[in-house]
């Protein structure tokens, strides 16, 4: 018999992205290769995202779908949906096994078993688990340093989906830290829930002293934040950006420009400290690539208040904005809230959000218009600086000349609005 195959549909954030590789590096060292979805393989894993309804409906379409495209083939469902709402997916005729957050890195023993092939059933369950994976086909790699989230923000499901915080042994990062720079990947991107959240062996809070010594042992690979939340950004992490191996980028998700619909969301700052936060990181370094998630119509918000998001993004100069329209997430403290936005109102709302977005990207790239970055080489041949920014190279002949993952000096030239989307070109040196 062949060697079974298997086949990923990873929705969500960067953390699946990670625990995906992961998983699929456990299989491949049991003998089962990773292929493409459209291969029908004989197993299938939907590693699964529950940050909002739509991300729900989406994963039971996707299940759906992969079971009646490969008939015959396992259907294993992982991730945060799985966790939330075991009963809801089992009920789907044609599924293999659920296997929630919690006994992720359990699923390959799992698949192993069921094929009668050898497997370790003894490992203990554990969410750093997915360790000296080289990602194939990345040119950057995530690297999961903490789980979980012991906040209790109004409108988020997450903390039930991947339960209270978790940070991963500091020695273990530094040593996979030197392990992804020793086999060449350009830039290392921490991930986590609640990143700044991160607690030594005594339970103190070490996020910047962990940075500190992460870039400590960098001299070839970059390091870039997935997310930090706004109180976690202060002078000492404005000072570690400093560092020529540090991305001059951080998202830091606002959610509201208003302090009492920020109140009622249960965040832990006001617009004020928001503004005066992201005003020390600028200060220090003007260039940096700032983004925000903002969520659009929660209960509450008037036109007023939603105003003020709108003013708070243009005036810091924020480059950025992933908008979402709310929704009642089942279990959260703003399930008992009652809507006072109409769901047009709402797309309306995210919908000018969407323009401001762009504009401001169009004004963070014009500033940048003839500077010298650094870039990666992607798969695709476009280029990732250093801030954030995607580049088409200019010309064919300059892409030829280059190889995926290779570092390079690129200078952005020009930018073209090419069907909605903006598209920004640049040249070699
Ligand atoms: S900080 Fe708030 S929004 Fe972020 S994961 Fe924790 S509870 Fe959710």
């Amino acid at each position: 018999m062949n060697s079974p195959r298997v086949g990923f549909h990873t929705l969500g954030c960067r953390l699946n992205i990670f625990e995906s590789d992961g998983l699929s590096n456990a299989l491949s060292q049991g003998g089962i290769k990773t292929v493409s979805i459209d291969e029908n393989p004989e197993i299938i894993i939907v590693n699964t995202c529950t940050v909002t309804n739509k991300a729900d409906s989406k994963n039971r379409n996707i299940i759906r779908t992969a079971i009646k495209n490969n008939p015959g083939s396992q259907i294993w469902v992982t991730g945060c949906y799985a966790e939330t709402d075991k009963s809801v997916i089992e009920k789907i005729p044609g599924i293999t096994g659920v296997i929630g957050n919690q006994e992720k890195s359990n699923l390959p023993n799992l698949i192993l078993q069921s094929l009668n092939l050898p497997h370790n059933n003894s490992k203990p369950y554990d969410r750093f688990s997915y360790s000296d994976v080289v990602p194939v086909n990345h040119t950057r790699a995530y690297l999961k340093i903490q789980d979980g989230c012991n906040r209790v923000c109004s409108y988020c499901k997450i903390p039930s989906a991947r339960g209270k915080g978790v940070s991963r042994n500091k020695e273990d990062i530094l040593n996979q830290v030197k392990f992804l720079q020793d086999n060449g990947i350009g830039e290392i991107i921490l991930t986590g829930v609640n990143l700044g959240w991160y607690r030594n062996e005594s339970g103190e809070k070490s996020f910047n002293s962990l940075l500190e010594s992460i870039l400590n042992v960098l001299e070839y690979s970059r390091l870039r934040l997935s997310s930090i939340e706004p109180s976690d950004v202060n002078k000492g992490l404005s000072t570690l950006l400093s560092h020529p191996r540090f991305c001059k980028y951080l998202h830091v998700p606002l959610q509201s420009g208003n302090s009492e619909i920020l109140r009622k969301m249960k965040r832990s700052y006001t617009a004020e400290t928001y503004r005066k936060r992201i005003e020390i990181v600028l200060q220090d370094h003007p260039g940096i690539f700032i983004g925000t998630d903002i969520i659009a119509g929660f209960p509450g918000e008037t036109k007023e208040y939603f105003q003020d998001s709108v003013n708070l993004v243009r005036e810091l100069g924020i480059s950025k904005v992933h908008s979402f329209p709310f929704s009642i997430r089942k279990g959260t403290v703003a399930e008992g809230y009652s809507e006072t936005v109409s769901k047009e109102e709402k797309k309306e709302r995210v919908k000018e959000l969407n323009t401001l977005s762009s504009t401001m990207l169009l004004q963070y790239f014009q500033k940048n218009i003839g500077l010298t970055l650094e870039g990666i080489v992607e798969s695709d041949f476009k280029v990732l600086t250093d801030n954030y920014l995607k580049l088409n190279l200019l010309s064919d002949e300059d892409s030829k000349k280059l190889k995926v993952g290779q570092f390079i000096s690129i200078t952005p030239t020009n930018i073209e609005k090419i069907q909605n989307d903006l598209s920004m070109f640049g040249r070699l040196g």
